[in-house]
């Protein structure tokens, strides 16, 4: 059998494995069937290339550009996955396995590409919260603002999700405009460096966006700067190690860790066998404790249950993990595939005798399970292995032992703080869950742990169908968790790409705010456009355009026949006496929808033209009432555009209501989408 060599793709070129290159073996039989390294990768020049030539390509382009690559990335690994499926099968996962791994990956993708087409602008600066308005009348402003750094982002990843890993961490780094290093784990880099070479041949990302390293990094973390950001997912003490690095520390090199995790799952008290919540718990479970076969980071490890139900949950679990087919992975009848490599199975198998010091071991016996379709002597498969722990509170290492493999304890709670304590025995954790139909159990436990997890998930009958599963983190939610998990947190979109970008306070006036962030801010200079902004094009309206309108009195007879109209005779409309009581409003006043209706007739040009649709209101404010006999007039401005398709975009107008004392009568932001 031949031995693939896993080369490394450095400044452009690609590098062979050479001196200090590792053998890597199937999981399945145990053969060597890749090697990988080089100690004499020269890391500066990759670390050059990446900032001078990957980095400013990326900041050429916009946010959307660089959503639009995403997507269209996405797209091309999407129509090759199947190679990547065939070549995953040797990491020991299934085929359901390559879904978590390689699907969840491009999905990740297409998350990160949609949201940076939605929530952020086609631009380069990324506008962060609101305006801050900081003088009394309006003159000095202050605004964030985020830009992509300058250097370069290294991405460190576990072997137990080659394919997703990465991406997790390029689409927000790319998003961001940031060249990536990525370094997977050694023992599955064959998996990624096929994903990288069919991102690298689809010619989708700028020369330098990026470069990949199988085996070691070398010396590059020690050449790290204060532009650069390492991004690092493995086990506590790695990065415990990593993080203390002199240059990474001297150069306040940011440093985003996901790490390992103890995860929990509770049992609600409510949901006692024979209810859909125990039925839903034992699925949930069994599932995250063969998925993967257990080499994930978010797997349940401590099983919390109330004391009179532990012995139900042992039998159910028990029942259903005897299902569970261990085997060759390729082969369809396979539930759990292998461990990553024999030297993970043996680590898996000291730390379960850990915890089997202070547990009885009540399913699974790694000296005698069935393999199917493989050499278990030679492969590095176990069987889940289910812990009983009759001692919670004075147990230590069932709450700290992380078993990366099928492995997990029952323990049982008195009550629903007791469950909510031998949670936070974790000692910080990405995930935990709780599966209850009872409201009033979710909300303790999210306040009384939720400040030792980066995510806690609950499911129950109404939402157990469409639920994404306690072990798999989303894109659009943060994934990371305190103490032990890292004190990291990577995705939960948009912000997830600002862990790449500087953070910066903008002062100034509100000409030098709309410049920078190229919306209008109130209180800037307005245009005056050649003709009614409604008769322009998306192309021609400029940010800053701006529409004064004529002026119309609201009578009385207005307010009555809207009320009549509408049915809206609330009694601050009908009722003079009524609303005088009212301390918000000088006596009948006008409707503040009546309000809106005036305003939109007073700045609408009606013939047909490039306004296609009006497609909602945003951040809509009545700030003083409209009694008979006042005056409204109407300011409508460009504030910001944000292209849609190639036929359309949406323009978002600052509108303020005047009365005839120059008063604010109500302000809002109107859309609309406009013709190209
Ligand atoms: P690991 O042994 O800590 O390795 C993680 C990464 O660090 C690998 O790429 C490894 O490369 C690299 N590394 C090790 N020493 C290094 C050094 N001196 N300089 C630069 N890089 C170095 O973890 P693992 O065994 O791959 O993964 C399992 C662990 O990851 C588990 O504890 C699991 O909980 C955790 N994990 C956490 C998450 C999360 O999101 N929080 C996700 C997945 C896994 P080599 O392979 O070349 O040594």
């Amino acid at each position: 059998m031949s031995i693939q060599k896993i080369s490394s793709f450095a400044a452009g070129e690609w590098i062979a494995p050479g001196a200090g290159a590792r053998d890597i073996a199937s999981a399945i039989t145990g053969d060597v069937i890749a090697s990988a390294g080089n100690s004499a990768l020269d890391v500066q020049a990759m670390l050059d290339h990446a900032r001078e030539v990957g980095g400013p390509a990326l900041r050429a382009m916009t946010f959307h550009d660089r959503a639009r690559m995403l997507k269209a990335l996405g797209q091309h690994l999407n129509a090759n996955k199947q190679a990547l499926y065939d070549i995953s099968f040797d990491t020991g996962a299934t085929q359901s396995d390559h879904m978590i791994d390689i699907d969840g990956g491009i999905g990740t993708m297409f998350v990160f590409a949609a949201k940076g087409r939605r929530e952020m602008p086609d631009d380069h600066v990324f506008l962060d919260g609101e305006l801050e308005q900081l003088g009394r009348t309006g003159t000095f402003m202050g605004q964030h603002i985020c830009t992509p750094l300058h250097g370069v982002a290294v991405h460190i990843n576990a072997f137990n999700f080659p394919v997703w890993g990465m991406l997790e961490k390029l689409a927000p780094t790319l998003l961001a405009g940031v060249p990536a290093i990525v370094k997977p784990a050694t023992n599955s880099c064959y998996v990624t460096e096929l994903a990288v070479r069919l991102i690298l041949e689809s010619g989708l990302l700028p020369e330098g966006a990026l470069q990949f390293v199988a085996g070691g990094l070398g010396d590059m973390l020690d050449r790290l700067g204060m532009q650069d950001v390492v991004s690092f997912t493995g086990s506590a003490d790695t990065a415990l190690m990593l993080r203390s690095n002199r240059t990474i520390l001297e150069n306040s090199v940011r440093f985003v860790a996901e790490q390992d995790s103890l995860n929990a799952s509770i049992l609600g008290p409510d949901a006692v066998p024979g209810t859909p919540e125990f039925d839903l718990f034992v699925k949930e479970v069994s599932r995250e404790m063969t998925a993967k076969a257990g080499q994930k980071c978010t797997a349940i490890r401590r099983i919390i249950a109330p004391e009179s139900q532990v012995e139900a949950v042992i039998e159910a679990l028990s029942a259903r993990l005897a299902k569970t087919v261990i085997g060759d992975p390729r082969l369809e009848g396979t539930r759990m595939g292998a461990l990553v490599s024999i030297q993970q199975k043996q680590d898996v198998l000291a730390k379960a005798a850990l915890i089997g010091s202070e547990a009885e071991r009540v399913f699974g016996d790694p000296e005698n399970f069935e393999v199917v379709g493989a050499d278990a002597a030679k492969g590095a498969f176990l069987p889940p292995m289910l812990f009983h722990c009759a001692d919670p509170d004075t147990a230590q290492r069932v709450h700290d032992t992380e078993a990366f493999g099928p492995v997990s304890t029952v323990m049982g709670y008195r009550d629903l703080d007791h469950a909510i304590e031998i949670a936070k025995r974790g000692q910080g954790s990405l995930v935990a869950s709780v599966i209850t139909h009872d409201p009033s159990v979710a909300r303790a436990v999210a306040i009384g742990a939720g400040a030792y997890h980066g995510r806690i998930y609950i499911n129950d009958r109404t939402s157990m169908k469409e639920s994404t599963g306690h072990g798999s983190p989303l894109p659009h939610l943060v994934h990371g968790g305190p103490g032990r998990a890292g004190g990291g947190e990577e995705m939960g979109g948009v912000r997830g790409v600002k862990h790449y970008m500087q953070r910066t306070a903008i002062q100034g006036s509100p000409d030098m705010l709309s410049a920078i962030g190229k919306q209008w801010v109130p209180g800037a200079a307005e245009i005056e456009g050649p003709a009614h902004p409604f008769t322009r094009k998306f192309g021609e309206l400029a940010i800053g355009e701006t529409l004064h309108s004529a002026s119309r009195v609201v009578t009385l007879e207005d307010i009555e026949h809207f009320a009549t109209f509408t049915g809206d005779t609330f009694y601050a409309h009908m009722d003079d006496a009524a609303a005088k009581r009212n301390p918000f409003f000088p006596g009948r006043v006008a409707h503040g929808y009546l309000l809106l209706s005036f305003a939109a007739g007073l700045f609408v040009e009606p013939n047909e033209g490039p306004v296609l649709a009006n497609t909602g209101l945003d951040n809509l404010r009545f700030m003083k009432p409209v009694s008979a006999g006042d005056s409204i007039k109407v300011r409508l401005t460009v504030k910001h555009k944000t292209p849609r398709n190639e036929e359309y975009g949406e323009v978002r107008w600052h509108v303020t209501l005047t009365n005839q004392d120059d008063e604010k009568v109500a302000e809002y932001e109107l859309l609309t989408m406009n013709a190209f």
